[in-house]
C-alpha cells in the first residue's frame, strides 16, 4: 500500500508515469488521425486599436473537436504535439489555412491581417522560411497581411541562427511579433537587434489591472519600452473596461480579449466584425495587382 516505505513508494510512482506516457501517446495518435480527418479548425479573435476602437487584425487559434473526447483545448494537445514533433505538421496546416483565409478576405476587399502562432520546433525547421515564402506566393497574399507570433524561447535557442531567420522573414515582408511577452527571458539587447514589429503583453500581466501595482508597473514599462524601440504594443486577455482604459492610458496601441470577443468560428467572426455588410468583390484574381 501507500504506507510502505522506500522501494514500495518508488514502485507506486513508476506505473503512474507510464500511464501519463500512454495517455500522451494516445493523444498524439488521435491528433494525427484528426489532421487526416480534417477535424482541426481555426477560430479568429479580433484585435482592436485602443485609440479608435477599430478591429485591425485577427489571431488564428486552433480548435479540435474529437468525437470521443469532445473539445480538446490547445493547452492540452499543443504541448504533446511539441513533445512528439507533430507540431510541425499542425503548424504547417495552420499556416496554410490562415493564409488562405486572409487571402479570401483580401480578395473580398477586406483587409484583415492574420496572426499565426509559431512554435519553437516549427521555427527551427531548416525549411521554415521557404515554407512561409511558398505559402504566401501560392496564395498571392500581400506579405504584410501575415503576422508570425514567436515566443521568447525561439530567440534564445541559437540567437545567431534565429536572427538570420528573422531577417529573412522580415525581408519577405511578414510582420513579426513576440507572444506572451514578459514570461520568458528575452533581453533588451535582443529586442533592439531583432527585426520585431510588435510585442504582445501576456495575459498574466493584464489580469490584475488596474489595481495590482506590479502588473500596472510592468505594463507601463513595456509600453514605454515599445515606444522607445519603435514597436507596436498589444495586450492580450483584456476582459473589462477598466483594464482597457488603463492600457490606453499607459500608451499601449492595441488589445484583444473577451471584452470585445473571444476567438470565433469564421461565420461568427465575420458577423462580429462586419455585421450584415456585404463584401466588395475584388475583380483582380490573386488580389495583389
Ligand atoms: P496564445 O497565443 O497566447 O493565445 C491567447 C489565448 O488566450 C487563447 O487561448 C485565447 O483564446 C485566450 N484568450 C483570449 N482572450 C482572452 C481573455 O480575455 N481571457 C482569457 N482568460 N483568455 C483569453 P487558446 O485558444 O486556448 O490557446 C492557448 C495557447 O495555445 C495559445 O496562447 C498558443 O500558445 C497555443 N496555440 C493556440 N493555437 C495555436 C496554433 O495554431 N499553433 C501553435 N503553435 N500554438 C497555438
Ligand atoms: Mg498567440
Ligand atoms: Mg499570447
Ligand atoms: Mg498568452
Amino acid at each position: 500500500g501507500v504506507k510502505d516505505s522506500g522501494r514500495a513508494g518508488f514502485r507506486f510512482h513508476q506505473p503512474r508515469k507510464d500511464v501519463d506516457l500512454l495517455a500522451r501517446m494516445r493523444l498524439d495518435h488521435a491528433m494525427r488521425q484528426a489532421l487526416l480527418d480534417r477535424r482541426f479548425r481555426l477560430h479568429y479573435q479580433p484585435q482592436l486599436d485602443l485609440a479608435s476602437g477599430q478591429v485591425i487584425g485577427a489571431e488564428a487559434l486552433i480548435r479540435w473537436r474529437d468525437p470521443l473526447r469532445g473539445e480538446v483545448l490547445p493547452g492540452e494537445f499543443i504541448p504533446v504535439a511539441e513533445e512528439s514533433g507533430f507540431i510541425v505538421a499542425i503548424g504547417d496546416w495552420v499556416l496554410h489555412e490562415a493564409v488562405a483565409q486572409a487571402q479570401r478576405w483580401w480578395q473580398q476587399g477586406r483587409r484583415m491581417p492574420v496572426a499565426v502562432n509559431v512554435s519553437a520546433l516549427q521555427f527551427q525547421q531548416g525549411q521554415f522560411v521557404d515554407t512561409v515564402r511558398q505559402v504566401l506566393k501560392s496564395a498571392g497574399l500581400p506579405p504584410d497581411l501575415l503576422e508570425l507570433e514567436l515566443t521568447e524561447s525561439i530567440l534564445l535557442r541559437d540567437a545567431d541562427e534565429a536572427l538570420r531567420r528573422l531577417q529573412a522573414l522580415a525581408e519577405l515582408g511578414v510582420c513579426l511579433s513576440i507572444d506572451d511577452f514578459g514570461t520568458g527571458y528575452s533581453s533588451l539587447a535582443y529586442l533592439k537587434r531583432f527585426p520585431i514589429q510588435r510585442l504582445k503583453i501576456d495575459r498574466s500581466f493584464v489580469q490584475g489591472l488596474p489595481a495590482d501595482a506590479s502588473d500596472a508597473g510592468i505594463v507601463r514599462a513595456v509600453a514605454q519600452m515599445g515606444r522607445a524601440l519603435g514597436l507596436q504594443v498589444i495586450a492580450e486577455g483584456v476582459e473589462n473596461e477598466a483594464q482597457r482604459d488603463f492600457l490606453r492610458e499607459a500608451g499601449c496601441h492595441e488589445y484583444q480579449g473577451y471584452l470585445f470577443s473571444p476567438a470565433l468560428d469564421l461565420a461568427a467572426f465575420e458577423t462580429r466584425v462586419w455585421g450584415a455588410e456585404r463584401p466588395a468583390i475584388r475583380l483582380v484574381q490573386g488580389g495583389v495587382g
